[in-house]
């Protein structure tokens, strides 16, 4: 539990952010994340007590540059470099996963998306990868969701969803760099956990100032 002052859900400056709860990242999905479908009913409860709640899509091209299919003799989980711009970035291949407009892409069937006010897609373009809701990989191209945001007077979040080592912790230290309050609620989340990502992103994030906790 954390001080309720801290965190009032319903408040006007609070949001939920759901992070990539898809058919790929849950059981006989593509990229499946060790009980990723146990997620579905807390973020469910937790969807019941915020007033604004914005979801997250992973959503790649059939080409997308993270996929290791489309690199020649590599495969799923080696690392590659990758230049954007004037700087070359580690970029770890995925088995093809969340490619537009397919079963896989879709959010978790079980998933109350009726009251998410926004869908942020992210990773749509094919030559760059993007695991925060913020910024693509290169960490200076914008999805928009700040201007959202900061356009609704909203500075507060509480993120939950896939995969903790991932999505959600490059998510909530974005969103801390940015000046937001950022909280993560591991009880609704589930992790790849890929050489140890698990503990590194969990100090990462708290480093970064994310409040991490297993409930709200
Ligand atoms: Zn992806």
């Amino acid at each position: 539990m954390i001080d309720p002052h801290l965190i009032d859900p319903s408040s006007a400056d609070t949001a939920l952010i759901v992070v990539d709860v898809q058919n790929d990242f849950c059981p006989a999905g593509a990229l499946a994340v060790a009980n990723g479908d146990r997620v579905v009913p807390p973020i469910n409860a937790l969807s019941n007590l915020f007033s604004n709640i914005i979801l997250t899509q992973d959503w790649h091209p059939s080409e997308h540059v993270s996929f290791a299919d489309n690199q020649p003799g590599k495969s799923p989980f080696e690392t590659i470099p990758l230049s954007y711009g004037n700087q070359t970035l580690r970029q770890t291949l995925w088995p093809a996963h969340c490619v537009q407009g397919t079963h896989g892409a879709e959010f978790h069937a079980e998933l109350d998306c009726n009251r998410a006010q926004l869908v942020v897609r992210k990773g749509f373009r094919a030559e760059i990868d993007s695991y925060s809701a913020f910024y693509e990989n290169d960490q200076s191209t914008a999805t928009g969701l700040y201007g959202y945001l900061k356009d609704r007077g909203i500075s507060k979040l509480v993120l939950a969803g896939l995969a903790t080592d991932f999505c959600v912790a490059w998510s909530a230290i974005d969103a801390v760099r940015l000046g937001l309050d950022a909280t993560v609620v591991l009880s609704a989340c589930a992790a790849i956990d890929l050489e140890g990502s698990l503990q590194a992103q969990l100090k990462a994030m708290q480093q970064a100032g994310v409040r991490v906790v297993d409930a709200l």
